[in-house]
């Protein structure tokens, strides 16, 4: 039988949450920091550990059948591969940024400028369609400082908290792409039996994220009003409890709906509100 292989990264922001959903998704490995290949015990899926920036082209090339990497780093690699499943984790933009003493008023004021980043091919792109013609300046790490060293009069580079930035005298100056983890497959893949099975057990578990398990007691007179409340449900299950003139409700609800609704729900007589994790979701 064939055996799969997955590449996600070594070390660094993605590894610890690449980890964290191939176990949830009921995969037994080792997570030893020193090996390169981590063989699944109970999945025909060998996991690869890999630098973030070679993922893509292992799996183009399928030398890895999967990869777990940020669009960021597919769009800069610029390789051909199926975008299988957005996974929610490691969300950060890509932004220009500038010297808070610039005078920059429009993205035109950038002409004849130079541009410091880790991301020549991206920005090159996002220039052209704006018809902006910049020096691109390309380096490989602590692309913030640039400026203050005289290397360029502006940065375009990975922006989470903006922290990085303004400890460097900077300022966002506009807002190219915004990037996740997502899982990429060689051309073709998805077709697999043993990929689509992986598949439905990240989207199992990406979903149960989602979504809460709520048991609430409720007073039987004011049983629709409660249900109502509830987003989405469709018909949750009720059970008589031992007192007279109650029940308990079951259901299962997208959190983000569920707090604005918490004070409304207490109003109509619900009491004993219990909102529990929930492991997986199949369909
Ligand atoms: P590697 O050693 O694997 O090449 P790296 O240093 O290139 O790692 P990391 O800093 O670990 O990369 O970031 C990996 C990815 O995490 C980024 O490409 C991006 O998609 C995502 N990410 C999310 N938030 C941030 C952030 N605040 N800074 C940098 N990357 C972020
Ligand atoms: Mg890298």
């Amino acid at each position: 039988m064939k055996t799969l292989k997955i590449a996600i990264q070594k070390s660094g922001r993605l590894n610890e949450k690449s980890v964290e959903l191939l176990k949830n998704c009921g995969l037994n490995f080792e997570n030893y920091k020193s090996s390169l290949i981590s063989p699944v015990s109970n999945f025909p899926l060998e996991i690869l550990f890999l630098r973030d920036d070679d993922i893509p082209e292992y799996v183009q090339d399928g030398i890895a059948d999967l990869g777990i990497v940020g669009e960021n780093v597919i769009q800069e690699t610029g390789v051909d591969v199926s975008y299988l499943q957005r996974l929610g984790f490691g969300k950060c933009s890509l932004k220009i940024a500038v010297p808070n003493t610039a005078n920059y008023q429009s993205l035109s004021d950038l002409n004849g400028e130079s541009i410091a980043t880790s991301y020549p091919n991206i920005l090159e792109k996002f220039l052209g369609e704006n018809n902006i013609k910049a020096d691109i300046r390309t380096i490989s790490g602590s692309v913030e400082i640039s400026p203050g060293l005289g290397l360029a009069n502006a940065i375009f580079d990975i922006v989470s908290t903006g922290g990085t930035l303004k400890s460097n005298g900077l300022k966002p100056f506009a807002d190219v792409m915004s990037s996740e983890a997502v899982l990429i497959g060689r051309k073709g893949s998805e077709n697999e039996d043993l990929v689509k099975e992986l598949i439905q057990r990240i989207q199992s578990v990406l979903r149960a994220k989602e979504t809460k398990y709520v048991v609430l007691n409720a007073p039987k007179d004011n049983l629709q009003t409660i249900i109502d409340l509830l987003p989405g449900v469709k018909s949750p299950s009720v059970v008589p409890l031992a007192e007279e003139g109650w029940v308990a409700i079951h259901t299962v609800i997208p959190e983000r709906d569920f707090w604005e609704r918490i004070s409304k729900l207490k109003e109509a007589g619900a009491q004993g509100i219990v909102v529990m994790p929930i492991e997986k979701i199949i369909l």
